[in-house]
């Protein structure tokens, strides 16, 4: 990344009234997350068809229990322990400067604890408890949630079995008074998180920016997101180590750059 093209993507994100950032895995990969997609990333250990859907979950559950305790712990427990980062915090104190929403495919909900106060979580939150037909349940706290890596952990280390694996996620996943009840997660194949899908949509039609953070691109639909914005007429910034089709490509870590973008736009406006 050149510092003419931060500049020029400061300029543009200065002029703008109305700004999406839309973020993916890549924003939350400082705050210790690992993405999905990257060499490192889950699925290179965890295949998808074994662990991306509602079928494949069953049939792991079944059949190896160990692997499918060893998989929540390494989704569970990073969100877990995560702290939010400078390109969170950056982003939250862009409300400062413009109109922003946050759309969000991350389900670790840190922009919420950097300070972001829209937020649309298109793919879901794993602290969102909700029925099976997707009716709001309750919001687990981050000491619970701490609690079920715990027993996880204990889970694992001692040999899983499914009654054990059960036990462990009851509070998230699993039968109460109200029935069963789950993590509102979009796994593979599965609708979008309602209402944040469609408001995510409405206001993205409406923006004169976006920013994508993070993201692979590699999701649909959110995917579409970006393209949709230029569509309209939107300045699209795209910040990621690899960054794709967009007027600024910004090549870099995001808790680096989003951070510099945002000071360079407005750093005057703070003295
Ligand atoms: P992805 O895993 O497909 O891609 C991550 C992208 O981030 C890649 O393009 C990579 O180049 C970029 N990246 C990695 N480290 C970066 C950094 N430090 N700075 C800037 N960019 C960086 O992620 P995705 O496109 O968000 O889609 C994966 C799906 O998995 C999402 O739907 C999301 O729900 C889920 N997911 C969520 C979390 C989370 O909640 N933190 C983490 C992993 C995956």
């Amino acid at each position: 990344m050149t510092t003419d093209s931060l500049r020029e993507a400061a300029s543009a994100l200065r002029h703008a009234r109305d700004v999406v950032v839309f973020t993916g895995a890549g924003v939350s990969a400082e705050s210790g997350i690992p993405t999905f997609r990257d060499d490192s990333g889950l699925w290179q250990q965890f295949p998808p068809d074994h662990f991306a859907t509602v079928g494949g979950l069953m049939k792991t559950a079944v059949s190896d229990p160990q692997r499918l305790a060893e998989f929540l712990l390494a989704v569970l427990e990073p969100i877990t322990s995560a702290r939010v980062n400078a390109a969170h915090r950056a982003i939250a104190d862009l409300e400062r400067h413009v109109n922003v929403t946050v759309i969000t495919q991350n389900i670790d909900g840190l922009h919420q604890l950097a300070g972001s106060t829209v937020v649309h979580e298109v793919h879901g939150s794993m602290f969102e408890i909700v029925t099976l037909k997707g009716r709001f349940v309750r919001l687990l706290s981050r000491s619970e949630m701490q609690q079920i890596v715990d027993d996880l952990r204990e889970v694992v280390e001692r040999g899983a079995s499914l009654v054990k694996v059960i036990g462990a996620v009851k509070p998230m996943l699993g039968l109460s008074g109200r029935g069963a009840h789950r993590p509102k997660v979009v796994l593979f194949g599965e609708e979008m998180a309602e209402p944040d899908w469609s408001q995510a949509l409405a206001r993205v039609e409406k923006c004169d920016c976006l920013m994508s953070i993070g993201t692979s691109g590699a999701v649909m639909p959110a995917a579409s997101l970006p393209r949709d914005a230029r569509d309209r007429g939107a300045t699209v910034i795209d910040v990621n180590l690899q960054p794709g089709a967009a007027d600024f490509q910004l090549a870099g870590c995001a808790a680096e750059i989003v951070p510099r973008l945002v000071e360079s736009a407005f750093g005057d406006e703070n003295m």
